[in-house]
């Protein structure tokens, strides 16, 4: 038991074969040896019958002559010639008959032994050949049949006594002389004999015992004279029509082919299961690709297996990635969150901590001036925090979409350059330029304005940010394509690190050493930049040496603006002469914003009324015809701001009615807009957007 759980599954299927193959061997082998035995067995059976089938057809040759001698040899006549030795009588007798006696010698002895007579004819031309030996064996046994050596060669010799036909017997009378007949064992004699007995036959002089030949019977006759001794041998064969080397070839060819296929059992089970099982346990063991890959190509289960294989490490790479990202953006969570915080408390310290200061201390204008100052900026910094992160949220709900629209780019490249080279802190040492680009566009291009300057100036601050001297340039210029714009912000700043450049456009990721911690930022701005530049249909890249300084490219497609409204576009210059002592109904539900609109609005001289809710603001404006101008707060109770437009427009359709909302949004406005507003404010307000704003209202009656 033991045993077999230590041995691999290919070992066991090598010894499973082995074992049925020397099974098989095995039985082949005494099939072999049954066969064998079974040969020899039949062989011998053959053998034996053929011995006597010969034995009796030997016999039955000699038959005639057999015969022949026993009816002359009672005959008075013949009594009598060896008596008178009559030749007359013999000729007439016994050697005209001699043909027909079917041997080729004839010869008569008389009691004595004495020869008579003989007949013969050319085959045998010895006269008196036999032996007193054998006459005196005649005398005892009356008939007899030997053979002996003559110069012709060896015969077969027939004798009888001689005696009175009243003793056809031969017991009752003594005999009166000795008859032989003798016939040559010649090439006839042999024909003959071949014939009866189916033989090939040979007149040996030495053979001992009966040779048994592979493919013949054998049978041996020894031809003995009259005193029993060996003349010669005749040595009849037969082909012997037992098949049993197809048998033993057969088993043969099979225990060959037993042994080829086990060869090719142990070649092919090596191939398709000891190698794919091999690279499984590799694969388990140290889970290699290039093994992986192997199975995969294993014809049938294995390659299926493969597949498993692959599958699972590749949702196990997923999984290991989606942990890992998982756990980054865990962390990036946890540090965006503590980032938050940071960013949110800076601001806030400043301004409750400041605020502290104006209200308990006596001050001088000057250190008031610069604490408002500070306050201000960080009121900023945290609005700017707000609406970073709730355009990340709608750009992950993609509920954002660019509004195309014909832009002059080189005026509002200009524009850009004109707001942001103020915001350049006199502490640094840092010059902005604007890039002079060589081909002039041929009109306006289409594209979203506001996302557009949106990614500039996240560029233009960071390079700002992130610059201490040297200059920081900005421009754009056409591909060589013609298909695109390329605009780019270079600076002379700390630079960022390769392996930083990957991350950089990743939403919460901030460079992690001194100098951008010590920074303010969320790690957002570029996030929402990409953003917007594959939402503008373009590509935005970074290439940065690490303390050299940074260029930030994206580019747009360049598509030029074809509808007539935007070429006959007519610029109008704002007059910059203030409108002041207006009525202003101020429509807000809230006390702190109302009143910090009506102090702004008051500055101007301007008359302020509020209403707290759209109900309100509907019955003073449809009631007090000196309103000149409506601050209408979208967000109200009783009637939000749209439906208090839509009713105070249709009573009183000259009103000029403005928008104030805490909605940044590209959609919000795009929606005030759609509802006819002449214009609209976003909180945190800006006294001097305010004051422009009514300007350009009483000027133009409509701001879109
Ligand atoms: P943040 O609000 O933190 O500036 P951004 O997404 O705009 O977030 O930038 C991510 C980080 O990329 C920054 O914190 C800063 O480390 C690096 N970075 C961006 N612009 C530059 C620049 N011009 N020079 C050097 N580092 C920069």
């Amino acid at each position: 038991m033991k045993l077999t759980l230590k041995l691999t599954t290919y070992s066991k299927l090598v010894i499973l074969i082995i074992g049925i193959c020397s099974l098989f061997l095995l039985l082949f082998l005494s099939l072999y040896l049954y066969t064998v035995q079974q040969e020899k067995d039949v062989f011998k059976d053959n053998s034996n019958q053929y011995k006597t089938e010969v034995n009796r057809l030997f016999d039955f040759n000699s038959k005639t002559q057999i015969v022949t001698i026993n009816d002359l040899t009672y005959w008075d006549a013949l009594v009598k010639f060896t008596n008178t030795k009559d030749t007359i009588w013999y000729n007439n007798y016994i050697a005209n008959e001699f043909p027909t006696y079917e041997v080729d010698y004839i010869s008569v002895y008389d009691l004595s032994k004495n020869f008579i007579v003989r007949s013969s004819n050319s085959k045998i031309k010895t006269k008196d050949f036999v032996p007193i030996q054998a006459m005196m064996h005649l005398y005892r046994n009356k008939s007899s049949r030997f053979y002996m050596r003559v110069p012709e060669g060896v015969v077969e010799v027939f004798g009888g006594t001689i005696h009175s036909s009243n003793d056809p017997k031969k017991i009752k009378t003594k005999p009166s002389g000795y008859f032989f007949m003798a016939r040559l064992l010649d090439k006839k004699y042999f024909k003959n004999l071949e014939e009866i007995t189916t033989s090939k036959i040979q007149l040996l002089n030495k053979v001992d015992t009966d040779t048994i030949g592979n493919k013949k019977v054998t049978s041996v006759i020894r031809l003995r004279d009259a005193d029993n001794l060996v003349v010669a041998k005749l040595l009849f064969e037969r082909p012997s029509h037992l098949n049993f080397e197809r048998t033993k070839e057969l088993l043969l060819i099979i225990v060959i082919a037993t042994f080829f296929s086990l060869i090719g059992v142990f070649y092919y089970s090596r191939k398709w299961i000891y190698r794919p099982l091999r690279l499984i346990t590799t694969i388990l063991e140290s889970d290699q690709e290039i093994a992986i890959s192997h199975l995969k190509k294993e014809p049938g289960e294995f390659g299926y297996i493969g597949n498993l294989f692959d599958d699972h490490r590749r949702n196990r790479f997923q999984l290991e990635k989606s942990k890992e990202k998982a756990e980054e953006s865990d962390n990036l969570k946890s540090t965006f969150l503590a980032n938050l915080s940071h960013e949110i408390r800076t601001p806030m310290n400043a301004i409750l901590g400041f605020s502290d200061l104006l209200l308990n201390e006596n001050l001088s204008d000057e250190h008031k001036k610069k604490y408002l100052k500070i306050i201000n900026s960080s009121g900023k910094s945290l609005v700017s925090i707000i609406e970073d992160l709730i355009e990340m949220s709608k750009i992950d709900a993609k509920q954002i979409a660019p509004k195309f629209k014909g832009l002059n780019i080189e005026k509002c490249l200009k524009e850009l350059f004109n707001t942001l080279k103020v915001t350049i802190p006199e502490d640094k040492n840092i010059e902005l330029y604007l890039l002079k680009n060589t081909y002039k566009l041929s009109g306006n291009v289409l594209t979203d304005e506001i996302k557009l300057k949106q990614v500039i100036v996240n560029l233009l601050t960071n390079a700002i940010k992130f610059t201490e001297k040297g200059h920081i340039a900005f421009g754009f210029s056409i591909c060589p394509d013609n298909k695109f714009l390329e605009f780019r912000v270079e600076d002379t700043g700390i630079g960022i690190s390769k392996k930083d450049l990957d991350v950089i456009f990743n939403r919460f990721r901030r460079i992690d050493d001194d100098y951008s911690i010590s920074m303010s930022g969320l790690g957002l701005g570029l996030s929402i930049s990409k953003a917007y530049v594959e939402m503008l249909g373009g590509h935005i890249s970074v290439e940065s040496v690490f303390g050299g300084g940074s260029v930030f490219k994206f580019t747009i497609p360049l598509l030029y603006d074809e509808s007539e409204q935007n070429k006959n576009e007519v610029e109008f210059e704002i007059m910059q002469n203030d409108s002041e002592g207006k009525v202003i109904l101020v429509a807000e539900d809230d006390n702190i914003n109302f009143l910090l609109l009506k102090t702004i609005l008051e500055k101007k001289n301007h008359k302020v009324i509020r209403a707290k809710n759209g109900q309100e603001v509907v019955d003073l404006s449809i009631s007090n015809l000196d309103i000149d101008l409506i601050f209408m707060d979208i967000k109200m109770p009783v009637l939000d701001g749209y439906e208090a437009f839509e009713i105070i427009k249709k009573q009183k359709p000259e009103s000029v009615i403005i928008a104030q909302t805490a909605h940044s949004s590209t959609e919000v406005k795009e929606r005030i807009i759609k509802a006819g507003f002449s214009g609209y404010i976003t909180k945190p307000l800006d006294k001097d957007k305010i004051y422009e704003l009514i300007n350009k209202v009483f000027q133009n009656d409509t701001i879109c």
